[in-house]
């Protein structure tokens, strides 16, 4: 019986570990990778501490300082839910069971699809959600970005210094996000930005070779390129959570304390209906969540 188990190893999760092994709780990570979307940030400007660090650099630290502690880890896992039994939780996994007193969802978030034929026909063969991941592959190469928001422009920006030329398709009139960012990309001869636009089709023979669009919901047009990176936001995985109270998008309702309407089960980070996305905003509730944690069993387990 663990005093705690936690679902994700991102900013949230790692930190309510780390405060956890601080409160010598008998904790398990379990988690599919360690570092979470933080990782595939091409740079973080606004961790403190920090002036300026790549996601994958910031994500590493953050393993260390978990590796630090006595936290058993198991990567590679999937938890599919925290099923709450009377005084504690049932853990299914993708690789066996586990029991706790106490629970943490800290799943963050995953890439919304486009939902076009070829879609995933072509994933991981010129389809990809990960520019900082995959944007090596398209050296020299024609490219298209689908997406107008801030993940969009980060994707187009990392391309600007590898692929030969980047398409950003943006169904909207025009870029939405940090100013900074749009002005880099208009000043850039290698993008060209085609607002009103709908990706209709992602086309190939082994890999892909070419877009189907709409323009201006009525002129279709036809795309020669070799990747296509979708960035069009993101979805909680609210999984784990299976019998938590959500939101209308899906996120886990959380109060301050990060605590969910399920006795002794708290979520922390992307997954909650916290309003910030962000590392620092992660960081902070998993700490609270685990804190919350330790509470509860001091108060609940000890005490009856
Ligand atoms: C392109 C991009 C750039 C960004 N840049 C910045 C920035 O500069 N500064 C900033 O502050 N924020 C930035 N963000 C936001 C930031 O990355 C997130 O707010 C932060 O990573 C959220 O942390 P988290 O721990 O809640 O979730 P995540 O980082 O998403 O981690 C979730 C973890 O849960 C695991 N997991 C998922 N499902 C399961 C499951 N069922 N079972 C077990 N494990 C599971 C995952 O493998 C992962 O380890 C950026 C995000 C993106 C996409």
């Amino acid at each position: 019986m663990y005093d705690l188990i936690i679902a994700g190893a991102g900013p949230a999760g790692i930190t309510a570990a780390v405060y956890a092994a601080r409160k010598k709780m008998k904790t398990l990570v379990v988690t599919k990778n360690i570092g979470g979307y933080a990782a595939s940030s091409a740079t973080v400007e606004n961790y403190i501490g920090y002036q300026f660090i790549s996601g994958a650099e910031l994500a590493k630290k953050f393993e260390e300082h978990l590796k630090s502690f006595d936290v058993e880890i198991k990567e590679n896992t999937e938890v599919l839910c925290f099923r709450k039994l009377d005084n504690h939780f049932k853990v299914e996994t993708d690789k066996g069971e586990y029991e706790c007193l106490t629970a943490i969802v800290a799943t963050g978030r995953k890439p919304r699809l486009l939902g076009v034929p070829g879609e995933v026909a072509f994933k991981n063969r010129g389809v990809t959600y990960c520019a900082t991941c995959d944007a090596p592959l398209f050296a020299r190469k024609d490219v298209a970005v689908i997406g107008g928001g801030n993940s969009a422009m980060d994707a187009t920006i990392q391309l600007m210094s590898i692929a030969n030329k980047i398409y950003l398709i943006n169904i909207n009139n025009d870029l939405e996000g940090d100013e900074i960012m749009i002005e880099k990309i208009k000043k850039s001869d290698k993008v060209e930005i085609l607002n009103n636009t709908n990706t209709k089709e992602i086309m190939g023979d082994k890999f892909v070779n070419n877009i189907k669009l709409q323009v201006n919901k009525s002129v279709e047009r036809m795309l020669d390129v070799q990747g296509v990176f979708i960035e069009i936001g993101s979805m909680p995985v609210k999984g784990p959570g299976c019998d938590v109270n959500t939101n209308k998008k899906d996120e886990i309702i959380v109060n301050k304390r990060c605590e969910t309407d399920v006795p002794g089960l708290f979520a922390a980070g992307d997954v909650t209906d916290v309003p910030e996305k962000q590392i620092i905003v992660a960081a902070g509730q998993g700490a609270i969540a685990s804190l919350s944690a330790f509470k509860y069993i001091s108060k609940n387990i000890f005490d009856s």
